[in-house]
């Protein structure tokens, strides 16, 4: 199968106060070193494999300038064999963009965006620290489409301090109203020490009861399909054949290369991750040194299990017999006594083959999938 290549960008005009992804603070002087680190790691990596996905991920690539991402991409196009018809796709923040420079982004390469939107209420935007209001996003959208991207993904973000049932649909409504290709919905996760903790505690903000959070996701997905939409994977629906290919390649057991700070490779049965910090890869890079801070062979329990999480996370559900003639391990012959339950309780459904999460099951998929840690309890 083609590769998918992943391109990290860890530059943020500010950072937001639930954020844990890799990044930093946007410096020019450090962006310049960096997109020329980036651009000697691919070539140093080029093998002539095809590929047929590039994804720039971050951090905000959009703060990029059309140019340096046209560089990016060629040096991908002469590193590996990249297929004419590769979707490649540019995160944005809707701040950082301009007709003009989306029409760069478009002449670059670009053909699909995926908006960072989160959410399209201002109170909402702005307890999360977020640069852009839900006007401005609309603007971006706008804006996409009169550059010509045909392709274009909203994220939102739900479960968010403060926000009720009815605040969260009325804008998943406004992004229906939008009418991208694809949208992610994501669960706020605040991790231990995120700055929006202390703000919470000390706005006595909370979030909404689990059981509404449960509704919100429901709710959000019934009025999605509702619009044309088709969930594919827990968090993510799309237009008919406007999957996201390259997450799709992360969820179908398939491999990937990954450049930049951070960025993870799955290759060969290796599993590599880059240096994090952004300075070190790029010292790195200079010097020639190794870029990997961690590999790893992966044994062939943890092949079946990562097999076993993404192909679930799948609305058409883990194929029973790809598994086996991949793994040679009968899913429901290993594993059926302990998913019973699951499926008695209807949130695991197993016929003609598959064994898929309902929609309710989507919501336990954590719990479900620890079935598949280690050997089966038989
Ligand atoms: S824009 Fe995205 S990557 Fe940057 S700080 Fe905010 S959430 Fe994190």
């Amino acid at each position: 199968m083609p590769l998918g290549l992943y391109v990290h960008v860890p530059f943020c005009s500010a950072i937001c106060n639930y954020c844990n992804f890799n990044r930093g603070l946007f410096d020019g002087e450090l962006k310049a070193r960096y997109v020329s680190a980036l651009r000697r790691e691919i070539a140093s990596k080029a093998d002539g494999s095809p590929a047929d996905t590039i994804f720039f991920g971050g951090g905000t690539p959009s703060l990029l300038e059309p140019a340096e991402i046209a560089g990016i991409v060629e040096v991908c196009r002469q590193s590996f064999a990249i297929d004419p018809l590769a979707e490649i796709t540019l995160e944005a923040n809707p701040e950082t963009v301009s007709l003009e420079r989306l029409s760069g982004f478009r002449d670059a390469g670009i053909n699909r965006l995926s908006f960072g939107v989160q959410s399209f209420r201002d109170e909402e935007l702005r307890r999360l620290s977020r640069l852009h209001s839900a006007d401005r996003a609309r603007e971006a959208f706008a804006m996409a489409r009169a550059a010509g991207f045909d392709n274009v993904s909203l994220d939102l973000m739900m479960w968010l301090p403060q926000q009720t049932l009815a605040e969260w649909l009325s804008s998943v409504e406004a992004l229906i109203d939008l009418g991208p290709e694809h949208a992610s919905l994501y669960l706020l996760e605040i991790y231990a020490n995120a700055p929006l903790r202390d703000t919470m505690a000390r706005a006595h903000w909370s979030v909404a009861p689990d059981d509404d959070a449960a509704e919100m996701y429901l709710e959000a997905m019934e009025r999605l399909e509702a619009a044309g939409y088709a969930q594919y994977e827990i968090s993510n629906v799309a237009r008919p054949d406007r999957q996201s290919r390259h997450n799709l390649k992360y969820w179908t057991d398939q491999e990937w290369h990954g450049f930049g700070c951070g960025a993870h490779s799955t290759r060969h049965g290796v599993r590599e991750k880059n240096i994090s910090s952004t300075p070190d890869y790029i010292a790195a890079v200079t010097a020639g040194a190794p870029l990997a801070s961690e590999r790893r062979v992966l044994s062939d329990q943890e092949r079946l299990e990562e097999a076993l999480f993404t192909g679930l996370r799948l609305a058409q559900g883990l194929r029973v017999d790809a598994v086996e003639s991949r793994y040679g391990v009968d899913v429901w012959d290993r594993y059926g006594e302990e998913l019973l339950p699951f499926v008695e309780q209807r949130l695991l459904i197993y016929d003609d083959g598959a064994i898929r999460l309902t929609r309710e099951g989507m919501l336990l998929a954590n719990d479900i999938m620890t079935v598949f840690i280690g050997p089966p309890v038989r």
